[in-house]
């Protein structure tokens, strides 16, 4: 399926809430936006059940953070400005945050939160944006949602089912034309390659690392890693993912987690995001163990230019 060749590549990313857009893959698409690619970030939910994460966050003037409406109204704002930041564009599907569960018993979830909705209910609005978008290639989480919040997994879930369906006429009637996305990727940003990497720099340069525990934690268990196929090289937009980060003021403590590993070390030890390739649907190159693919448009861009 050799895309024509002055059609622009596309990529959308599929997000959970806002902010995870610039905490997961955030670089890669700021990196495309900024070569041509046409970006679209979609956010499955509107971010209303997060608290405030920030001790320095102050609501803006004429903003209220505790209703449900008020709380989506805030996150709307910092989007937009963080979307900015990446040079994206950002679709919201319209779905309620379903909170994090806490407890033992874990309590229920909400009424009509997405992760309740029924999964073709839930992916419909997807399916509709990628016939519409007709992306090339499509990010996401995966199936375990890569940390353990529903609406994470149910982000997978309707993205997955999107990839699979949106090509085929005979599904999803009525949220137009067939349109089916090449390859589909799951976002990586916290392997443990990339963990101890940094951890080891940032030890090794006399200084404090965030990610003790961590790596203790894990050398204690044997949790099966996820395997990471593409290393996108993107330090040059580490700074768009900084300033998409600190546009979610209310979620983002700028002196927190997130900003912990100081960014001149950062570039040297780890200046990629990373990926699993989870299908495509063009050939591509075998690879052996430890050689990683740079780009998620490999084997569409070359269909371009042949
Ligand atoms: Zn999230």
């Amino acid at each position: 399926m050799p895309v024509p060749e002055r059609e622009p590549l596309r990529l959308m990313a599929v997000h959970a809430h806002p902010d995870d857009e610039s905490s997961k893959g955030a670089a890669t698409t700021a990196r495309y936006a900024a070569e041509g690619v046409e970006v679209l970030v979609v956010t499955c939910t509107g971010g209303e059940r997060g608290d405030i994460l920030n001790p320095s966050f102050e609501v803006p003037e004429g903003y209220e953070f505790e209703s449900i409406e008020g709380r989506r109204a805030v996150r709307r704002l910092e989007m937009a400005r963080a979307a900015e930041a990446l040079g994206v564009r950002q679709q919201w599907l319209g779905f309620v945050d379903s909170g994090l569960p806490e407890g033992d018993p874990l309590p229920p979830l909400p009424e009509g939160c997405f992760a309740l909705v029924p999964l073709e209910e839930a992916a419909a609005p997807l399916v509709r944006a990628v016939r519409e978008f007709r992306p090339h290639v499509i990010t996401t989480y995966d199936p375990s949602g890569g940390y353990p919040h529903p609406d994470h997994i149910k982000c997978h879930d309707v993205s997955f089912e999107a990839f699979a369906a949106a090509g085929d006429p005979d599904r999803y009637p009525g949220t137009g034309e067939p349109w089916q996305p090449l390859k589909l990727y799951y976002d990586h940003g916290y392997s443990m390659n990339r963990i101890r990497a940094v951890h080891e720099a940032i030890e090794g340069a006399g200084l404090e690392s965030p990610f003790g525990e961590w790596v203790a934690s894990r050398d204690a268990r044997e949790i099966p890693e996820r395997p990471v196929t593409t290393l996108v090289p993107v330090a040059d937009y580490f700074p768009n993912r900084d300033a998409a980060l600190t546009a979610h003021a209310s979620q983002i403590d700028p002196k927190g987690f997130f900003f912990a590993v100081p960014r001149d070390l950062e570039v040297d030890v780890w200046p990629w995001e990373e990926f699993e390739l989870a299908e495509s649907r063009v050939p591509l190159p075998e690879r052996a163990a430890g050689e990683y693919e740079d780009d998620l448009f490999e084997g569409i861009r070359s269909e371009v230019r042949a």
